[in-house]
């Protein structure tokens, strides 16, 4: 067997690139291949939660986001049935936002500015090489990757470590036969840009008869603009995917009416949006970020996921590496600190998911989160990053949400343009 390298990560998205980047400055040898070519556009809302900043600033990554344009949204307004709720970033009972707001940046630049970094960290990046399938032993662990080059020639690779961070579809899961779908939530998504001056500094969800709109504002005017609705409703053909936008947005009057798309806009489609895995460490390999699993884009933490979970997997790998033992074992405290950190957020998107398909149930949410705006960001807290499921146990918590009073200025959704929240405590 070939140890030229410690490590081969498939796939160049935050989630693999932050992972190479820990790896090679802890002095690891990494190969990382990416079927595209950055920068790539992908399908994404492109919003990062405020607990995403201390990730980019742990790789080094923070100030070239901000430099290359990365715009703060400090709220969310979610707009559905006739009502609309505002949500902020801030103090949940004892839990701190690490920030007051979030950041977007459109993902050609978030993810090229750490493939960049991670090559500049010593990374041997390869683009257009696609991965196909694991290779393993007669013991079932796994040795390396096969698949094809740049030049459509196949290839096999192999390497102490093998992470799959690719994705959604991950062909690495696949291959170690854990990867599933969400039958019920077979959602997907279409995806586009449009004039961002009247979404500057907040991100809206809006949610309509068949699925929902999100958009976040993001460098150089525009915004991004999120349909997601069952697969089922998608009408065959790419010209399609303009007239169900243009379908879905007439159910969403007040929003259409403050978009300006650009006439050769690219409208991008993505799905299944709901997969998970019955594993996620093996013996000589891992899984992270949407390889793992993922729900939908609407509570919009899949970036910190990816982000967090290559920190995780980095935190177990170094040691395991430096003791030459790569086995699942080794990678015990990945697999556990995943769950702790991650499994009740994954609950919760559920959750939310399941109740918001039922119009009764959505409209019925929606005036109690605008009728409680702190609930509105607690609900942020706790499916975003900040606010752990154990605060839920503190009486204090539930005051403040149920007693504070903050007043939402503008009418309600369906009648209102762009309101401006303001609070009174
Ligand atoms: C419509 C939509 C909106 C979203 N909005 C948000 C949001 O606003 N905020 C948020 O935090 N999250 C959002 N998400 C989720 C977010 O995009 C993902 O969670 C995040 O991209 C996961 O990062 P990753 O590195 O795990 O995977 P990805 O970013 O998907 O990267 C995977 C990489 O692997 C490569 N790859 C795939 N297959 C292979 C192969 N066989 N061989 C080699 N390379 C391969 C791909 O080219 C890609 O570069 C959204 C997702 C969708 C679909």
């Amino acid at each position: 067997m070939s140890d030229t390298y410690d490590v081969i990560i498939v796939g160049g998205g935050p989630a693999g690139s932050h992972l190479a980047l820990r790896l090679a400055r802890a002095g690891r040898s990494v190969v990382l291949l990416d079927r595209k070519r950055f920068p790539r556009a992908k399908p994404c809302g492109e919003f990062m939660g405020p607990e995403c900043l201390p990730l980019l600033e742990q790789v080094g990554l923070l100030e070239r986001v901000l430099e290359l344009g990365a715009q703060p949204v400090a709220r969310a307004e979610l707009y559905g049935y006739g009502r609309h709720a505002s949500g902020r970033f801030g103090r949940i009972g004892r839990a701190e936002a690490q920030a007051e707001e979030g950041r977007a940046l459109g993902r050609e630049r978030l993810d090229a500015a750490a493939i960049d970094a991670a090559r500049g960290a010593g990374v041997e990046v390869r683009e257009n090489w696609s991965v196909a399938r694991v290779l393993r032993d007669e013991s079932a662990a796994v040795l390396g990757v096969a698949g094809t080059d740049v030049d459509g020639e196949p290839f096999e690779l192999r390497a102490r470590f093998t992470v799959g961070a690719d994705g959604i579809g991950s062909r690495v899961a696949r291959s170690l036969g854990v990867h599933q779908k969400i039958p019920w939530l077979d959602r997907i998504a279409l995806s586009t840009r449009v004039d961002g001056s009247p979404f500057a500094g907040h991100a809206e969800v809006h949610y309509v008869e068949g699925g929902y709109f999100a958009i976040a504002p993001v460098e150089g005017g525009q915004a991004t603009l999120n349909l997601v609705i069952d697969r089922a409703d998608l009408p065959g053909g790419r010209p399609a995917l303009r007239a169900c936008l243009d379908d879905h947005l007439a159910r969403a009057p007040e929003l259409r009416e403050r978009l300006t798309f650009a006439p050769d806009q690219a409208i991008l489609a993505c799905g299944p949006l709901a997969t998970t895995t019955t594993a996620q460490t093996f013996d000589g390999a891992a899984l992270v970020g949407d390889a793992c699993g993922y729900i939908d884009p609407m509570t919009g933490e899949g970036l910190f996921f990816a982000m967090r979970g290559a920190a995780l997997l980095a935190e177990s790998l170094v040691p395991a590496l430096s003791t030459g033992r790569c086995d699942r074992l080794a990678l015990e405290p990945y697999r556990r600190a995943r769950r702790r950190e991650f499994m009740h957020r994954r609950a919760m998107g559920l959750m939310l998911q399941r109740s918001l398909r039922h119009p009764r149930i959505a409209s019925g949410i929606l005036r109690l989160l605008e009728a409680r705006p702190r609930m509105t960001d607690l609900m942020m807290g706790m499916t975003g990053t900040s606010v752990p499921p154990r605060e839920l146990l503190r009486p204090s918590v539930w005051l403040d949400v149920l007693t504070t009073r903050r007043v939402v200025s503008g009418p309600a959704a369906g009648r209102s343009a762009a309101p401006t929240p303001t609070t009174a405590r």
